[in-house]
């Protein structure tokens, strides 16, 4: 099935409409319809090809909510008409001793990314969610609650995960003290995670024009 998307056909120009041919979803795949996809900045690094060994045409995207569409037969986790998100991996070898492991993201083959890496047959492009729909083994997409709204769900997939997870690993919470470094796309996520566990904490940025009023448990230093 084709699929709309904007993709950078050139390192040196804007992202333009383009369409593609999106597998059909097999045994164990969902089809999500996109409805909302964050922009992350590893997007502008792929599109301009700032980083090694970008093809294009690429479509970024790697924050992915919508809706699923379409079930492969096998597929138990999902039904059709239910939220979807996928973040920055849609398979890995699922053999090493990382994906054993549940560590997907440090596969040794490496894992498929989202776009600019292939597919599991190894040879077509993965191409992200600057598109109208994605398919994926059911194993790499999330389930989101009925009525969440995706616009806010989307960075989560990347932005989120990639602040949680650090978070969620050194224990911070209740007594603890968290310093965010930078208040940007990661570090606003950060403030609001790491004060929703519990923590006090600690903005340190160089830009005086974004140090706030006090608000919750988050105070910030410029410096
Ligand atoms: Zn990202
Ligand atoms: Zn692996």
């Amino acid at each position: 099935m084709k699929a709309k998307a904007y993709a950078a056909l050139d390192p040196k120009k804007p992202l333009v409409p383009w369409t593609f041919e999106r597998r059909e979803p097999g045994e164990r795949d969902v089809r999500i319809d996109i409805s909302f996809c964050g922009i992350c900045h590893s997007d502008l690094h792929t599109a301009r090809g700032e980083w090694q060994g970008v093809k294009h045409p690429v479509v970024p995207g790697h924050e992915i909510a919508g809706k699923v569409t379409a079930v492969g037969k096998k597929v138990t986790r999902f039904k059709t008409g239910d939220l979807a998100g996928v973040g920055c991996m849609v398979d890995s070898c699922r053999r090493c001793e990382n994906c054993r492991k549940g560590l997907e993201q440090h596969c040794f083959a490496p894992a498929n990314y989202t776009y600019n890496s292939v597919e599991k047959d190894g040879v077509t492009p993965t191409q992200g969610g600057y598109s109208s729909h994605i398919v994926v083994n059911e194993d790499f997409a999330f389930q989101l609650g009925a009525g969440l709204p995706l616009e806010r769900v989307a960075p989560l997939l990347c932005a989120g995960i990639t602040t949680y997870s650090p978070l969620k690993r050194f224990g911070a919470g209740k007594g603890k003290k968290v310093g965010i470094l930078g208040l940007g796309g990661l570090g606003h996520m950060g403030v609001k995670l790491a004060a929703a566990m519990g923590a006090e904490v600690v903005v340190l940025s160089g830009s005086p024009s974004k140090k706030p009023t006090r608000t919750g448990s988050a105070r910030t230093t410029s410096c």
